[in-house]
């Protein structure tokens, strides 16, 4: 296979999807994996498997396997080298790494590979598809070994999950720098991406996997309150959703964080879900109140809670397909009406019939399963814009719903080519990103939730006025499970998150918190991201693919002095798709770190508030007046 840039007849840029499917192949075995073969190449010919395997054996005098690895997974991971035991992070206030810096990397890298935040830690897989921690295991143990031998005035440097570099630089430098999946634009397609893959040069960091700051299911249920929220804020004026239904359909994985999202903002919600055991699921794992099969039932319920004011999730076993036009029919029309069944999936997403079929029908001819997606997702999108035109409020989740319902013929947007319903990016999250909010995080090094506990308390007594806030806080404190390192994510702003990172490290000071904090965010965050089909969907001047902001927040969060930085691609929607960067700033109780605390929390978020004033953003605008940002 040769590696050959993309395709650049990509078309236009606002609203349409651009033509990325020219992948070239030249080689036998690239044609016998399925792709489409053309022309020449102006890349170094990609290796064969002998080749491949040879390659990595000498890398790390090993006797791995690695040919059988690139038949089985695709990439060479040198399982022998894994650690009898999963990753778990040291707890405790002692250190072996010789700063806080690098224990709390090294601590972070084993969090995110914990079982008990990664969905397949043998794989070295955290989340988000093949979203990893580390290149290999050879790799993973030279990572944590590297970051106990690091010196305090030493920066490491990751390529793409792989130590490379222990660089001499200062002691307020950051301690280990990430570049995770970049690829030279022209050449950034997917399928180059995997070769480069199996040849072991690259691996996938998603957002937080590669940059090893993942939380586990607390940060999507945290996003999708703070989206609900905003929704009720905008719509209907008051931070609650008392009263109101939502009508949403999928309770998989990020899709299940759907009900208890609403019930936290007190509104009551039917959640559609195809497959009953997921259902299920979600009743036992006390995400979900409670259940039923029947249209009637769930109405019967939704319309009780509804008058009596009381939060109430029901989970409707049903096909969206069938149920929302069912609504439609019989004229129930909800106040919100969303979606996040895997619809940017034709092969996950699943058709109207029954499923025993459809499953045998998947696996015996997917183009006509593929068909019969297309047209369910028609009859489901109509749905929602037949609710749209009476009255409902409608907005897309980022699950590509509406293009894929384009492909299906439905007509999905406006004479100016904008979507007829908007994504949630847009429609919700903007303002907040406008004011510089965000999925700002923090977890306990020491591993004692008493830590996080103490944290709780400050949050609501250093932020009084902020309703939804102190909702979150309280709900979030009972109710969601600690898992790994005790974690909490919390959704500040602008001068909020310099504020509480100065909270956090007088508390460490004191000794009321007993080891040091790591606080950072999801790369999906203001001023950070570079996404025009999610994060920066329909910027109003037009700025979607403009990608500088997110090297600019990667460069001002290294010369601030940040932790660990990190600068990664295709997280979230995939290859070709986004530049993103994360940091990582470690509380450690002293005077030099309020110092640089302050100066990463204020700078991190201050480009995005940037980003969205010279774009035009009233919200930014007005924060940049009152808070005193300086714009030259
Ligand atoms: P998942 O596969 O774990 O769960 C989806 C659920 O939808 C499954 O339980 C499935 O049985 C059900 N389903 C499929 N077709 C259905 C149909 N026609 N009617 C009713 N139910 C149906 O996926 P997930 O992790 O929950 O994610 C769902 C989608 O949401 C994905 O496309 C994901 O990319 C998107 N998403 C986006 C964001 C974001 O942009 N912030 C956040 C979360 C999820």
């Amino acid at each position: 296979m040769a590696i050959t840039p993309r395709d650049t007849n990509t078309g236009g840029l606002r609203g349409k999807r651009p033509n990325f499917c020219g992948f070239r192949a030249a080689s036998p075995r690239s044609v016998c994996r399925g792709r489409a073969v053309d022309d020449f190449t102006s890349m170094p010919v990609a290796m064969m498997d002998p080749e491949i395997a040879a390659n990595e054996r000498r890398k790390y005098a090993c006797e791995c396997p690695i040919e059988a690895e690139l038949a089985r997974y695709g990439r060479p991971l040198h399982m022998p080298a894994k650690p009898a035991a999963p990753p778990r992070a040291p707890r405790g206030t002692s250190r072996s790494a010789r700063s806080w810096d690098a224990e709390a990397a090294k601590r972070m890298l084993m969090n995110n590979l914990d079982p008990a935040n990664a969905v397949d830690w043998e794989h070295l897989v955290v989340y988000g598809g093949s979203g990893r921690a580390a290149r290999n295991w050879h790799e993973y143990a030279k990572l944590v070994r590297t970051l106990d031998e690091l010196a305090p005035d030493e920066t490491l440097c990751v390529q793409s999950g792989r130590a490379v570099y222990v660089a001499k630089t200062h002691e307020h430098a950051p301690r280990v720098l990430l570049a995770n999946s970049n690829l030279v634009p022209k050449w950034a397609t997917q399928a180059n991406f995997d070769e480069l893959d199996r040849m072991g040069l690259t691996m996938y960091g998603q957002m937080t996997a590669g940059s090893w700051i993942y939380i586990g299911t607390q940060g999507i249920l945290q996003g999708t309150y703070q989206t609900f929220l905003a929704a009720a804020e905008k719509h209907f004026g008051v931070p609650s959703l008392r009263g109101k239904l939502v009508l949403t359909a999928g309770l998989g994985g990020m899709s299940g964080a759907q009900p208890m999202a609403v019930t936290m903002n007190e509104g009551v919600v039917i959640d559609v879900e195809v497959r009953a055991e997921r259902v299920e699921r979600k009743v036992r794992e006390g995400y979900l109140d409670k259940m039923t099969a029947s249209v009637d039932e769930a109405l019967a319920w939704a319309k009780a809670a509804q008058a009596s004011g009381k939060a109430s999730s029901i989970g409707l076993v049903g096909n969206a397909a069938d149920v929302f036009p069912e609504f439609v029919r019989r004229d129930v029309i909800p106040d919100l009406v969303t979606d996040q069944t895997p619809a940017h999936d034709l092969g996950a997403y699943v058709p109207r019939g029954e499923l025993g079929e459809l499953d045998e029908l998947r696996s015996r001819d997917l183009a006509e399963y593929h068909r019969r997606s297309l047209e369910a997702i028609a009859a489901h999108v109509t749905a929602i814009l037949d609710m749209q035109k009476r009255g409902a409020i409608a907005f897309d989740y980022g699950n590509n719903l509406r293009a894929q319902a384009e492909l299906a013929g439905v007509s999905v947007r406006n004479p100016d080519r904008s979507f007829k319903y908007p994504g949630f990016v847009p429609a919700y999250i903007r303002p907040l990103f406008s004011r510089g909010l965000g999925p700002f995080r923090w977890a306990a090094l020491s591993g004692d939730e008493k830590d996080i506990r103490v944290l709780d308390a400050e949050l609501l007594r250093v932020f009084p006025d902020d309703e939804g806030l102190q909702r979150w806080v309280k709900l979030a404190s009972e109710r969601i499970p600690f898992l790994a390192l005790p974690t909490r994510i919390c959704w500040l702003g602008y001068g909020d998150r310099a504020k509480f990172g100065d909270a956090m490290n007088r508390l460490i000071h004191e000794g009321k918190v007993s080891a040091p904090i790591a606080i950072g965010r999801d790369h999906l965050d203001c001023g950070s991201v570079a996404s025009p089909d999610r994060e920066t969907e329909a910027m109003k001047d037009g700025s979607d693919a403009i990608a500088d902001w997110a090297l600019l927040n990667f460069a001002l969060n290294t010369a601030s002095g940040a932790s660990w930085v990190s600068f990664h691609h295709g997280g979230g929607v995939g290859i070709g798709n986004s530049l993103h960067a994360g940091m990582v700033v470690v509380a450690d109780g002293t005077a030099e770190r309020a110092e640089r605390l302050d100066r990463v929390l204020t700078v991190d978020p201050g480009i995005g508030v940037v980003r969205h004033a010279i774009a035009g953003y009233p919200e930014a605008e007005a924060t940049v007046a009152e808070k005193g940002l300086r714009l030259p």
